[in-house]
């Protein structure tokens, strides 16, 4: 089938221990807790999520940069949780990532063209004049000039360093990107251009991205799914329309409420709602389903019952929602004190 990767019951915790000798577990960060999800070759997956919803996290273990508490992922069939170090390594060839921040991702003190031909190294495919020719090859792919070889990450301007990331991530020929907000740091006017060039490099080279953001709008434009994270869960995920179009769970109704602000059109359709209150630790989720103290639509149910994410009353197989009570169309979330103002 034309799946490149899926993750099945993907869980990652960190430990927080204490003590010197016995190095006692004293609690568990419950940073990605249950995800599955599919990628199709070629197309993008935007995940979305505000900061400590695991998204980072997640990435890190599509990867293989964390190994997984428990889960399985599958990369062209081949679950990559199990992998010796060998088969690790030819799959770190296949997966590249794309970082944030181009300013701390890259050493200050080489030069750039040393820099991008790093994959080449790792990986033993080209040294010498060869290295070289792939190098400026690849510059001039991502719109630098192939000239400035030899200048230091200091010489180039913020969307130049983050074009130098994408460069370097590209120089192994990988078939999966997982760009994990790689415009965030960018001036607005930058963002563009650096999103235009992924979405370029996609065609041409036939990409498969897993989009990660915290930015509804950039993730819209970017992908044809997307999956909204929330303390270490999807709780929906649906193709970019229907998402956009008609969000089902509470908080994707909210977050794109909140973004809709600076689009007319939605906002003249959708009652702005307010996240309030800070996301709950992830040290110790709330039980039943993890939105419920700042839902506006919580019942006695959600407390208890952790939904499933699964296609509710009308909607098509691939929009699945985990909620008890998911929004109506046309309905509008009512205000509430607790949670959502
Ligand atoms: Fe809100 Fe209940 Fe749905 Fe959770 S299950 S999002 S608390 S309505
Ligand atoms: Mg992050």
């Amino acid at each position: 089938d034309d799946v490149l990767v899926a993750a099945e019951g993907v869980v990652k915790h960190f430990p927080i221990r204490q003590g010197i000798v016995f190095k006692k577990e004293i609690a568990r960060v419950h940073a990605v807790d249950g995800v599955d999800l599919s990628v199709r070759r070629g197309e993008t997956l935007g995940i979305v999520g505000e900061t400590g919803s695991g998204k980072s996290t997640l990435a890190r273990c599509l990867t293989g940069l964390h190994p997984v508490t428990a889960g399985r992922i599958f990369f062209e069939g081949t679950d990559i949780t199990r992998l010796s170090r060998a088969g690790l390594k030819a799959f770190r060839r296949d997966v590249q990532m794309i970082f944030q921040d181009p300013y701390g991702s890259l050493n200050p003190r080489r030069r750039v063209g040393s820099i991008i031909g790093d994959p080449f190294a790792i990986h033993g495919l080209a040294d010498g004049a060869e290295r070289r020719r792939r190098v400026q090859e690849l510059m001039e792919l991502v719109g630098l000039n192939p000239e400035h070889y030899n200048r230091f990450p200091a010489e180039f301007s913020g969307g130049q360093r983050q074009r130098i990331g994408v460069a370097r991530a590209l120089a192994v020929r990988p078939r999966l990107v997982v760009c994990d907000e790689p415009v965030s740091a960018l001036d607005v006017s930058i963002q563009a251009q650096v999103i235009n060039l992924l979405r370029d490099l996609q065609t041409e080279l036939g990409l498969t991205y897993i989009f990660i953001a915290h930015d509804l709008s950039v993730v819209r434009y970017v992908s044809d799914r997307v999956g909204v994270m929330y303390l270490g869960r999807i709780v929906e995920s649906a193709p970019a329309s229907g998402l956009y179009g008609r969000p089902r769970h509470p908080y994707s109704a909210a977050l794109l409420s909140a973004a809709s602000i600076a689009d007319p059109d939605e906002a003249a359709r959708a009652e702005r709602i307010v996240l309030t209150g800070d996301v709950p630790s992830p040290i110790d989720p709330p039980s039943g389903c993890r939105f419920h103290p700042r839902c506006p639509k919580a019942q006695d149910r959600c407390t208890t019952e952790d939904p499933p994410l699964v296609p509710r009353d009308g909607d098509p197989p691939d929009h699945v929602t985990a909620c008890h009570f998911p929004v109506e169309p046309g309905e509008h979330l009512a205000r509430r004190e607790a949670g959502i103002t």
